[in-house]
């Protein structure tokens, strides 16, 4: 039976990717407490069916999509039935559900660039923002983490990685947003886990001829078709070490990858005294969705029990840079710092897209985006307007040079 709420406040929610992956998994956690969490507002891209679903259920106040046809057609749907919630459209009304006052809590669960503005809109706002969007850290991570600290936002990391990481790391660092160094923590290094991807023992020459749906074929998680992409040329965990490096302060040499096909330990946190501390966990996303919704409250997420007899064993190897090539960029792309991780995030979702399309191989992903990134000049990032620059030019270097393919 649930225990009813004493003491607890409801919490208002906004949902940014409502209909993704991430997003209605969210869903999925806020309808196990509803004596917690009310839907505020639920946004999407331009699936009107997913969302005319969600707005019947969840009766928000708000509805917002992308596409201004999609709103209309949403609007229709919903007079139609005498439904109350306010459908809007286009960019300001993502800020605006974002920053809005009524708002406790924000799910950035947008895929790719798109997320940033939103995000950035929440962390202004003094929002809790529970960020899925890895995308917003890789091209400002220094920018959004000063607005989170300016805003007096507070940040619960949702990638399931930096998920595990904050939980085990130490309180001071998990409490407040300082810029503490790791090793003032006690803090060695950070080994961000990664399954591997469906790859994992294909052989180089084999890579270069998968196809779009063997790369959509993960082992072990359920996501949208461009993470999925990003987990199978493991740029994925490259855009993971960048976001590691802006949430937890961590050096390029302190964020090591382990490839771990299980995907049962989540990642691992290793302290000067030798102790190395890791979060378990069956590879399901409601567990870092509800620790962000519930924080520092548990709550229960619907995930079954890890069963380590079925587990058996947990392996570990080494990631492969020869053939995946993706995260050795994205470290090169750290350590130029400045705007290159905004450049490699564009350039990677322009490829990855191409892809997606069949226009080109799989092995054109890192080539492309190697090419972009050795063709740019690479500054200091100084405003979100210079990053949203960036992120054109480096979208139309990577679109000419698949062109030239
Ligand atoms: P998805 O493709 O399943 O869903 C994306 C959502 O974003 C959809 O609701 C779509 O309508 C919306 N959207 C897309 N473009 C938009 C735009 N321009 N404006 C407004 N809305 C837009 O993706 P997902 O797998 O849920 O991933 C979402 C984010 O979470 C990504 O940044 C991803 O890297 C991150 N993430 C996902 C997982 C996972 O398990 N799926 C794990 C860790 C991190
Ligand atoms: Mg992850």
């Amino acid at each position: 039976m649930c225990a009813k709420s004493v003491g607890h406040q409801m919490q208002n929610v906004t949902i940014l990717g409502a209909t993704g992956t991430i997003g209605l998994q969210t869903l999925d956690v806020i309808s196990q407490h509803p004596d917690r969490f009310n839907v505020f507002a639920l946004a999407a891209n331009s699936n009107v069916k997913s969302m005319l679903a969600l707005c019947n259920t969840y009766a928000p106040e708000y509805a917002v999509m992308l596409q201004e046809a999609a709103a209309v057609e949403l609007g229709a749907e919903l007079k139609s039935i005498g439904s109350k919630t306010i459908v809007k459209h286009g960019e300001a009304a993502l800020n605006d559900i974002s920053a809005h006052e009524q708002v406790d809590i924000v799910m950035a669960a947008i895929v790719g660039a798109a997320g940033l503005h939103p995000a950035m809109a929440a962390a202004k706002a003094g929002k809790r923002i529970l960020l899925a969007n890895k995308e917003t850290l890789v091209m400002a991570g220094n920018l959004f983490m000063q607005a989170v600290i300016d805003g007096g936002a507070s940040l619960l990391p949702i990638d399931s990685e930096h998920n595990a990481i904050f939980q085990v790391m130490p309180h001071q660092r998990t409490k407040s947003l300082s810029n503490a160094t790791l090793s003032s923590l006690g803090v060695k290094r950070v080994l961000l886990t990664a399954s591997g991807g469906p790859f994992r023992n294909a052989s180089l020459e084999e890579l270069k001829t998968v196809t779009r749906a063997q790369a959509l074929n993960h082992p072990n998680w359920v996501m949208g078709p461009k993470i999925t992409v990003d987990s199978a040329t493991m740029m994925n965990k490259g855009l993971e070490v960048i976001e590691a490096h802006w949430l937890f302060n961590a050096l390029p040499n302190q964020i090591d990858v382990v490839v771990h096909p299980q995907s049962v330990i989540h990642s691992m946190v290793e302290y000067i005294d030798g102790s190395v501390l890791a979060q378990l966990g069956n590879p399901d996303m409601r567990t870092p969705i509800a620790y962000g919704l519930g924080y520092p409250d548990r709550l229960a997420s619907g995930v079954s029990s890890l069963d380590l007899l079925t587990t058996a064993r947990l392996d570990f190897c080494a990631p492969d840079l020869i053939r995946f090539p993706c995260l050795r960029i994205a470290y090169e792309a750290l350590n130029m710092g400045g705007t290159a991780p905004a450049i490699l995030n564009a350039a990677n979702e322009v490829a990855v897209e191409a892809f997606l399309a069949e226009k080109i191989g799989f092995m054109d992903i890192p080539n492309t985006i190697e090419a972009v990134l050795a063709a740019s000049n690479v500054e200091q990032v100084e405003s979100i307007e210079q990053l949203v620059a960036v992120d054109a030019y480096a979208r139309l270097a990577a679109r000419k040079q698949i062109n030239a393919l």
